[in-house]
C-alpha cells in the first residue's frame, strides 16, 4: 500500500479535506522518515521538528474552524509539509546558502516565496542542502554534507538544489522550491526523477533568496507530479514591488490548466527538438528515450519539426562570464562586517594553532583588536568560501576588471542576445521545444568533482534557457538500464522549454506525457538504505 509519504500534494488535499488524515499525521510521518533516512541521505541542512509538529496541529485547528464555519475548501498546500532550499530567506531560521561564511546567520525577515507559502498555511519542515551559494551541479560544492542519490546512494542528486530534489524523491517531504540560475532546479529534478519547473525570469519574486546571479536566478518548484508542480507554483507567482526585475505578467491559475489537460491538446502542436541538443556527448539511453516520446506524440497527432539552436556550443561560456561577473558583485558583500563569519586572524595573533582560520561568528568577533580592515577582509572571505565559490568570484572579477571588459563581458552579452535570437527564432516555427534536461542520468559520488569543466559541461542543454528569461521544467520520462540486466535504473529527465511566459501550454503538455509515460507507477526508488 503506498504510505503517506509518498502521495503527491493534491492526494494529501483530497485526504485532509475528506477527513480521513490530518496535518499532523502526516508531519509527523515525514519526521519519523526523516529520522530513518536522512542520517544516511543528507537532504537537509537543518530540520524543524518541534516547529513543524507544532505548526501542524495549529493548522489542524485552523482547517476544523474553516469547516465549521462555511464548510469551504481551502488552498492546496494548507497543512502540507514542503522542505526549501536554503537559500531562502525565512524569518528566524538559519539560512547559510551550504557556506561557513553565513554558518550562523538567522534571516531577519522572509522571502517573498516563504511569505506566499505562509499565507498558505504551509508546514515547514527544514531546509535542504545545495552547492555552496548555488554554483555546482552535483550538491558536493556544499560546505557542510554530501547529499546522496536516493536511487542510488553512491551517486549524486544533481545540483544546486540537489537537496531538494532527493527529499522530495526519498518521500522525505510533499514537495520543495528551489532555485535555478542555470539548470539547478531541472538538472537535479531530471537526476531524481523528480518534475523541476524553472519559472518565465520575473514571475516569482527574488526577494529574499540569496542572489547568485541576479539577472539569471529564477525560484521554482520540485515537486511529485506536474499538477503538484503547477500546484507550487501557482502558490508564489506575482507581482512583487521588493524585487526589481518581478514583473507584471497575465497569471494564469496553472493547477486549472493542469487538470483539465488532455491528449486532444496535443493534435496540430508544434513540437521542436534542436539537432544540438541530440550531438555528442548525450547518453545513447537518453537519446533513445527522447525518440520515444518523441514517436509517441506524433501518434497522438502532433507536429515533430527539427530545428537549430545555432548558437547553443557558446552558450556555457557566455553563462560562465555572465554568472561569475554577477556573482563576483553579488558575493562582495560576505565582507566578514554585516554578515556571519568573521576571521578573528590579523597580524598580531595569526600563531593560534588550535583555530588556524581565526573563525568566529559575528557576535563573538570584535573589530577593536584588529589593525587592518584589509585583513578583515581577506581573512574573513578566505576561511568562509569554499574553493568553487572562490574559483568564481576570481573569474568574474577578472571578466570586468578594466581591460578586459569588452574582451569578456561584452562579448558574452552579445552572445546572450545571439541566444535569445536563437530561441526567437525557434518559436517562430514551433510552440514547445523538447530535449533531455541532462546529457548523463546520476553520475557517481566524486566523479567529476575534480573537474569543473566536465561538471559545468553538465548543464549544457539547461543553460541557455536561463540566459533567454525562458521557462522550462523537466519530467521523468523513463529509467536507464532497462536494456541491461547490469546497468543502473536511473531516471531520464525529459526537458519541455517554451515562449517566454508560456507556462500554461508548458505545462499542459507536461501532463499529457506524464500520464503517457506513467513513471511514478512504474518505477519508485527502493528507499531500504
Ligand atoms: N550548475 C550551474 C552552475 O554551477 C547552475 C547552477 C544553478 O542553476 N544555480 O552555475
Amino acid at each position: 500500500m503506498t504510505s503517506l509519504n509518498n502521495l503527491t500534494i493534491h492526494e494529501l488535499h483530497e485526504l485532509l479535506k475528506n477527513k480521513e488524515t490530518t496535518s499532523a499525521e502526516i508531519t509527523n510521518n515525514y519526521l519519523k522518515k526523516i529520522k530513518q533516512k536522512d542520517g544516511l541521505l543528507n537532504s537537509y541542512l537543518y530540520v524543524d521538528f518541534a516547529g513543524a509538529a507544532a505548526q501542524a496541529e495549529q493548522t489542524d485547528e485552523y482547517i476544523k474552524k474553516i469547516r465549521n464555519a462555511d464548510n469551504s475548501d481551502f488552498p492546496y498546500l494548507t497543512g502540507i509539509p514542503l522542505s526549501i532550499k536554503d537559500i531562502f530567506l525565512m524569518k528566524g531560521k538559519k539560512t547559510t546558502c551550504a557556506s561557513k561564511i553565513l554558518e550562523n546567520f538567522i534571516s531577519p525577515y522572509d522571502s517573498t516565496v516563504v511569505k506566499k507559502l505562509k499565507e498558505n498555511n504551509f508546514v515547514f519542515l527544514g531546509k535542504t542542502n545545495m552547492d555552496e551559494f548555488a554554483m555546482g551541479s552535483s550538491t558536493e560544492n556544499s560546505a557542510f554534507k554530501t547529499t546522496k542519490n536516493p536511487w542510488d546512494i553512491k551517486r549524486v542528486p544533481g545540483g544546486s538544489s540537489g537537496g531538494s530534489a532527493a527529499s522530495v524523491s526519498a518521500d522525505l517531504c510533499a514537495g520543495s522550491f528551489g532555485t535555478d540560475t542555470g539548470g539547478s532546479i531541472r538538472q537535479p529534478a531530471s537526476l531524481c526523477g523528480a518534475v523541476g519547473l524553472k519559472p518565465t525570469y520575473g514571475m516569482v519574486s527574488r526577494y529574499g533568496i540569496i542572489a547568485f546571479s541576479s539577472s539569471l536566478d529564477q525560484a521554482g518548484p520540485i515537486a511529485k507530479d506536474v499538477l503538484d508542480s503547477a500546484i507550487l507554483l501557482d502558490a508564489v507567482t506575482g507581482f512583487d514591488g521588493f524585487d526589481q526585475t518581478s514583473r507584471k505578467f497575465k497569471i494564469k491559475k496553472y493547477s486549472d490548466i493542469v487538470k483539465k489537460a488532455d491528449n486532444s491538446k496535443i493534435k496540430g502542436l508544434k513540437v521542436g527538438i534542436p539537432k544540438e541538443f541530440l550531438s555528442e556527448g548525450l547518453d545513447n539511453e537518453i537519446l533513445s528515450n527522447i525518440q520515444e516520446i518523441k514517436n509517441n506524440l506524433k501518434e497522438l497527432g502532433a507536429e515533430i519539426v527539427e530545428i537549430s539552436l545555432p548558437d547553443t556550443a557558446y552558450s556555457i561560456a557566455a553563462y560562465y562570464v555572465i554568472a561569475t561577473s554577477e556573482a563576483s558583485s553579488n558575493l562582495e558583500r560576505y565582507d566578514g562586517i554585516r554578515y556571519g563569519l568573521r576571521s578573528a586572524k590579523n597580524s598580531a595573533d595569526n600563531d593560534d594553532i588550535n583555530n588556524p582560520a581565526g573563525i568566529n561568528n559575528l557576535n563573538s568577533g570584535s573589530l577593536t583588536n584588529r589593525t587592518n580592515l584589509e585583513e578583515i577582509y581577506i581573512n574573513s572571505r578566505t576561511a568562509g568560501f569554499g574553493s568553487e565559490v572562490k574559483r568564481r568570484i576570481m573569474l568574474g572579477t577578472f571578466a570586468l576588471s578594466a581591460g578586459y571588459y569588452d574582451a569578456y563581458y561584452k562579448k558574452a552579452a552579445l552572445i546572450r542576445k545571439l541566444i535569445i535570437k536563437n530561441y526567437k527564432d525557434a518559436f517562430g516555427k514551433v510552440d514547445l521545444i523538447i530535449g533531455p534536461t541532462s546529457p548523463t542520468a546520476a553520475f557517481l559520488i566524486g566523479e567529476k568533482a575534480n573537474d569543473p569543466l566536465s561538471m559545468y559541461l553538465s548543464d549544457i542543454y539547461t543553460i541557455s534557457v536561463n540566459l533567454a528569461y525562458l521557462p522550462a521544467m523537466s519530467i521523468p520520462s523513463g529509467i536507464t538500464g532497462k536494456n541491461n540486466p547490469n546497468g543502473a535504473e536511473l531516471p531520464i529527465g525529459l526537458q519541455i522549454i517554451a515562449p517566454w511566459c508560456s507556462e500554461d501550454k508548458m505545462l499542459e503538455t507536461a501532463k499529457i506525457i506524464e500520464d503517457m509515460v506513467d513513471f511514478r507507477k512504474k518505477y519508485q526508488p527502493d528507499l531500504n538504505f
